[in-house]
């Protein structure tokens, strides 16, 4: 399978500004050496908790952020340390679906000036055809042609991220990454939203990066799930094993929170202990061994690297790995 993406050592920190003259006291490491690579076609879901990284390592693939270390390899490219001048030209292939679909669509402008404008701004396709474009990516995303003369405050929720989602296929991009595209829709409509998402991928031969904080949003739609933690992957494997076998700790216990009704074996629930410690003063060792049920002493002293467990499943943690 062809990579679409490699996202190598990735690091976004922080800093963390104190005292009267405003030095750097520290850092929050929001995104703190993640890999991983994305194959054309597929759809990675990353699920954290809200402090784990997952949409700041959305906002630094796409350079919406500067990296603080690693690469970003799109395409064979490396687009880690690009100029904005120089990003242009990628921009068009990676977009973003976010979260609150009201809050990134301007009121003031109409719902077919809103998917119009990308065109205008990079300059392609003229007035008329950019016009039947509109017409076209409305149809695609279920929504009538006379949608164009309206406003934004003129749709529900799950309207307006159908807008959304039309105004981020005008380019024709390679790679959407959704930064919790359903999260503020109500259950019924996310699913007509995920649905509406899958057909897309296929007719545009799309790519997804798709974050949520909880496993059951990502369940349907994802090849691939990366549970983050603290920043780091604690596990990335294929959606099927991830469910059916868990390897990590930290997924055990977010997947014996999701409800199964079809699953004859019960699974107790899993509660963790504490909070979620600040991504400023991380544990030392295994980030998640202040609130494992399995910890051992290695883990308070030792980081555990993400390894290959066999069939594409990879997991951080020192259950599944021998004392050097
Ligand atoms: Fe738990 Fe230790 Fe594994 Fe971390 S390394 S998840 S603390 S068992
Ligand atoms: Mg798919």
């Amino acid at each position: 399978r062809e990579k679409l993406l490699e996202v190598q050592n990735l690091k976004k920190y922080f800093p963390i500004k104190g005292g009267v003259l405003q030095r750097t006291i520290g850092h929050v490491k929001a995104v703190d050496d993640v890999s991983f690579d994305l194959y054309k076609g597929e759809t990675l879901g990353i699920v954290g908790e809200s402090g784990s990284g997952k949409s700041t390592l959305g906002r630094t693939i796409l350079r919406l952020l500067d990296p603080t270390e690693g690469n970003i390899i799109f395409e064979g490219d490396d687009i880690s340390k690009l100029s904005n001048r120089k990003m242009r030209p990628y921009r068009k292939d990676m977009q973003m679906v976010f979260q609150d679909p009201f809050a990134s669509l301007n009121p003031r402008m109409s719902v077919g000036e809103i998917i119009e404008e990308p065109m205008i701004v990079q300059k392609i396709l003229n007035s008329a055809e950019r016009k039947e474009k509109v017409l076209d990516l409305l149809e695609k995303v279920g929504l009538p042609p006379e949608a164009r003369n309206k406003y934004p405050h003129e749709f529900s929720g799950g309207q307006r991220q159908r807008i959304g989602i039309a105004r981020s296929l005008t380019l024709n991009p390679k790679l959407i990454i959704g930064d919790e595209p359903v999260s503020a829709l109500d259950v019924s409509v996310q699913s007509q939203v995920l649905n509406l998402m899958e057909d897309l991928q296929d007719d545009f031969n799309l790519t997804y990066l798709f974050i949520a904080h909880d496993l059951s949003v990502v369940k349907h739609i994802s090849d691939r799930i990366a549970v983050m933690y603290l920043g780091k992957i604690a596990e990335i494997s294929p959606k099927d094993d991830l469910f059916a076998k868990p390897l990590h700790p930290y997924t055990q216990a977010l997947l014996s929170a999701v409800p199964i009704p079809d699953v004859q074996r019960k699974r107790e629930k899993i509660t963790l202990k504490g909070e979620l410690p600040s991504p400023s003063n991380p544990p030392s060792g295994c980030p998640f061994h202040t609130r494992c049920p399995e910890v051992h002493d290695r883990c308070k002293v030792e980081l555990p690297e993400l390894t290959e467990q066999g069939n594409g499943q990879y997991v951080a943690c020192h259950l599944y790995t021998t004392e050097k």
